[in-house]
């Protein structure tokens, strides 16, 4: 699971511990009606994901059990991914949709465990500063959907997506969906952590940093000789 080197380590050990029931949080979530997966209306992806964060740090606070917390986090998570992905707002059998979500776990073996950033202001701040937050997210996403049609009509269409590369602009836009979903997630948890009143320790941060995992994901022991810093690419 991607988010563990950055999640609190406390958190981080928890998530390990239930890696079971944080899968079954998050395909639960794929069910739910589509109205939460996507931005706008009275009942959004925005909304839900703070009532989720909000739900979660009661729960933490009234000690329900960690196996539910982590099926909640699992919740969260795929949420996470909704905020960033291309196609959220594309027809059922867009065949471009389908290419790209056939592409996207074939290519995550390969793309590397990059972490953008701590937002400690918005860690810090109010429930009601998280839907805006996750919002200003969700702003590329629709120029990066149009740069993976491009790049598939490139290569000859949908079907052929199996012929992409790893220099294409598809396995970029791959990477970035995995990347910053699994960075707004981290600061999601962080958030509910530090508001349940668990430890978040300060990650390093820097202008134009960002911070790279080496080896398999796993709860990071701070500080880890396993974190490496490098300037973020444009
Ligand atoms: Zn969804």
């Amino acid at each position: 699971m991607r988010a563990l080197p950055w999640l609190p380590p406390d958190l981080a050990r928890q998530v390990a511990r239930h890696m079971r029931e944080f899968h079954s949080g998050a395909a639960m979530a794929a069910a739910w009606p589509s109205s939460f997966h996507r931005l706008g209306g009275g009942q959004d992806l925005a909304t839900g994901i703070r009532a989720q964060c909000e739900r979660l740090t009661a729960a933490i606070r009234s000690r329900a059990p960690f196996a539910d917390v982590v099926a909640g986090f699992g919740v969260l998570a795929h949420f996470a991914v909704d905020l960033n992905a291309p196609f959220s707002g594309a027809e059922d059998g867009d065949a471009y949709a389908q290419s790209f979500a056939s592409y996207v776990p074939s290519a995550a073996p390969r793309i590397p465990f990059v972490f953008y950033g701590q937002e400690r202001a918005t860690i810090r701040g109010t429930a009601a500063k998280l839907p805006g937050a996750m919002a200003l997210r969700h702003g590329e996403v629709d120029l990066l959907e149009l740069i993976v049609r491009e790049d598939l009509d490139r290569i000859g269409g949908p079907r052929a997506w199996r012929s992409l590369d790893d220099r294409s602009s598809t396995f970029g836009t791959a990477s970035l969906l995995l990347n910053h979903s699994t960075t707004d997630f981290v600061n999601l948890a962080a958030w509910v952590w530090y508001h349940a009143g668990g430890l978040v320790p300060d990650l390093p941060v820097g202008k134009d940093m960002i911070l790279v995992w080496k080896g398999e994901p796993q709860p990071r022991e701070a500080p880890g000789p396993r974190l490496a810093l490098r300037q973020a690419r444009p």
